[in-house]
C-alpha cells in the first residue's frame, strides 16, 4: 500500500487484485470526507508513511490540472458535521465492586492479579449509592448515564451490581435520565442466580478471552496456574442463552508478540455468534514486528468479514465500527476518551481517578466519594488533541489525540505520544477508509 499526503490530505494507492483496476482512495482530514482522487493527483502528493505526523513539504508541480484539483479540495471548508469539544459534566462512571480476580493474566494491568495492589473484596454498597446519586442528580433531562462494571472479576460480587442497578432505578422514579449498564468479565463464574440477575439488567456484557486454547492458555491461566479458557467457553455459552434478555454481548482479545493468532480468533470468536468481537494490541507490548504482524492480520480479518458479510459483518469487529459511524455521523472527536471531562473511575474504596489503569496511584486520585478535586481535573479539561500534540496529524478527529495511559506507558508522560500507538491506529483507520469508499459507492 502507497500513502501520500497534501495538507489536510492523504490518499492510498490500492490494487485489490491482480485482476482489477488500481484505484486511489483519498481522506480529507479536516471535512471527514472520503473520496477518489485520480492517478496524476495522487502523484502531486508527497509520499508518507503510517509514521509521519506532520504534513510532508509540498513536492514540485508535476501536473498543474492535477495539482489544482487537489488544492481546491484541500480549500474547501464544508464541515457541516459535530465538532468534538467535550464540556465538564460527568456522564460515564466505571466501577470496581471488586478488586479481587480468579485469573493471573499476564498483561494485567491492575496491578499484575486485579488487585490494583489493594486486595479489596467488596466495594461498600453504603458508600458507593450516595457517591452514584451524586453523579446522577448533576445531569441534565434526559441524559444518558453510563455505568460500567469491573474489577478485578465483577462476578465476584454480582450481589453488588445487583444492588447498585436497583438503586439507580430507583432514582429513575424522581428523575428523567437514562442509565446503560455495561460488565467487563471473564465469564468464568456465570452461575444460574448470575445468568438471572444478568438478564434482567438488560446490561451490555464484554468477555475477556484471547482465543482459544492453545491462545487464550498463553496469558490468561487462572490464578492456580490452570487454563482458564473452558470456563470462559461454557460461560460464552451460557450467555448465548440469554443473548435475547441482556443488551449486547461481545468479546475482546488482546494480542501480544506471544499470542498474535488475529485471524485464528476471529474464526474462533464467529463460533459463539457475540454481537461484537474486538481485537486489541496489548497496551504494554512494544515489539514492532509483532505490531506489523498484527497490522497484516487485522487486515486479513477486515478482508475476510467483508467478503463473507458486507459493511455488517466488517463492522462486528468494534475498531472499523467506531470509524465507520464517526465518518457517516460527520463526527470530529477531540478527545479519545472522556478521562476527567465526562468519565471517571470508582475504585473499591470509593476513590475517584480519571482512568481505570491509574487505579492505586495517590497522586491520581481526584476525588473521593461526592467531593471532587476540581483543581486536579482542570488540567484534563483542554481537547486530548491539543494536549497532546496532534495539530497537524492527518487522523486526530478519528483518533482525538490517543490513550493517555497508553502514551505514558510507552513515554512515561501521559501527552507525549507512543509513536506505536499513533502507527497502529493510522494503519487502522486506513482499513477503514478502503472499506468505508466501497461500501458507500
Ligand atoms: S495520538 Fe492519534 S491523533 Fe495524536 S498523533 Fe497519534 S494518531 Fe494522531
Ligand atoms: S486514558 Fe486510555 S485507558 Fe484511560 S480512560 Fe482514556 S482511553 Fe481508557
Amino acid at each position: 500500500m502507497e500513502l501520500r499526503r497534501y495538507k489536510d490530505i492523504i490518499a492510498i494507492k490500492i490494487s485489490p487484485d491482480s485482476t482489477g483496476p488500481e484505484n486511489y482512495v483519498a481522506y480529507h482530514s479536516r471535512n471527514l470526507e472520503v473520496a477518489e482522487v485520480t492517478p496524476e493527483a495522487f502523484l502531486e502528493m508527497t509520499p508518507i508513511t503510517l509514521t509521519t505526523s506532520d504534513a510532508p513539504e509540498i513536492e514540485n508541480l508535476k501536473d498543474a490540472d492535477a495539482r489544482e484539483q487537489i488544492e481546491s479540495w484541500n480549500n474547501d471548508d464544508n464541515f457541516q458535521g459535530r465538532h468534538g469539544e467535550i464540556k465538564f459534566g460527568i456522564r460515564a462512571v466505571t466501577i470496581n465492586v471488586t478488586q479481587i480476580c480468579n485469573l493471573k493474566c499476564h498483561y494485567c494491568a491492575a496491578g499484575g492479579d486485579g488487585t490494583y495492589g489493594d486486595p479489596v473484596a467488596k466495594i461498600s454498597i453504603e458508600k458507593t449509592l450516595p457517591q452514584l446519586k451524586f453523579f446522577i442528580d448533576q445531569l441534565k433531562e434526559n441524559q444518558k448515564f453510563t455505568i460500567s462494571f469491573v474489577g478485578g472479576e465483577p462476578l465476584l460480587y454480582t450481589e453488588a451490581v445487583l444492588s447498585i442497578y436497583n438503586y439507580v432505578l430507583d432514582l429513575q422514579k424522581t428523575k428523567n435520565f437514562h442509565p446503560i449498564f455495561s460488565l467487563t468479565t471473564n465469564a468464568t463464574l456465570i452461575t444460574d442466580r448470575v445468568r438471572d440477575i444478568l438478564s434482567q439488567m438488560k446490561i451490555h456484557i464484554t468477555v475477556s478471552l484471547d482465543g482459544d486454547e492453545k491462545t487464550n492458555d498463553i496469558a490468561r491461566p487462572s490464578k492456580d496456574g490452570t487454563s482458564s479458557t473452558k470456563l470462559t467457553e461454557s460461560g460464552l455459552e451460557q450467555l448465548a442463552k440469554i443473548h435475547n434478555d441482556i443488551g449486547s454481548f461481545g468479546i475482546s482479545a488482546v494480542s501480544t508478540k506471544e499470542n498474535m493468532n488475529v485471524v485464528e480468533t476471529y474464526k474462533y470468536f464467529k463460533t459463539f455468534n457475540p454481537d461484537w468481537y474486538e481485537f486489541n494490541f496489548s497496551y504494554i507490548e512494544k515489539n514492532q514486528s509483532a505490531q506489523t504482524e498484527y497490522l497484516k492480520q487485522m487486515n486479513q480479518i477486515a478482508k475476510m468479514a467483508y467478503t463473507d458479510g458486507g459493511e455488517v459483518a466488517l463492522r462486528k469487529i468494534k475498531s472499523f465500527d467506531l470509524y465507520f459511524k464517526l465518518l457517516d455521523d460527520q463526527q470530529r472527536i477531540e478527545n479519545h476518551c472522556g478521562a476527567g471531562k465526562s468519565y471517571l473511575m470508582i475504585d473499591a474504596r470509593n476513590q475517584v481517578y480519571t482512568c481505570p489503569w491509574v487505579v492505586g496511584e495517590k497522586d491520581e486520585i481526584v476525588g473521593t466519594g461526592a467531593v471532587l478535586n476540581h483543581q486536579k481535573l482542570e488540567k484534563y479539561q483542554k481537547p486530548l488533541i491539543e494536549l497532546n500534540n496532534c495539530q497537524t496529524c492527518w487522523a486526530k478527529y478519528l483518533c482525538g489525540g490517543g490513550c493517555m495511559f497508553i502514551h505514558r506507558a510507552h513515554t512515561g508522560d501521559k501527552h507525549t505520544k507512543d509513536n506505536l500507538f499513533c502507527e497502529r491506529t493510522r494503519g487502522l483507520i486506513l482499513t477503514t477508509l478502503m472499506y468505508y469508499k466501497l461500501s458507500r459507492e
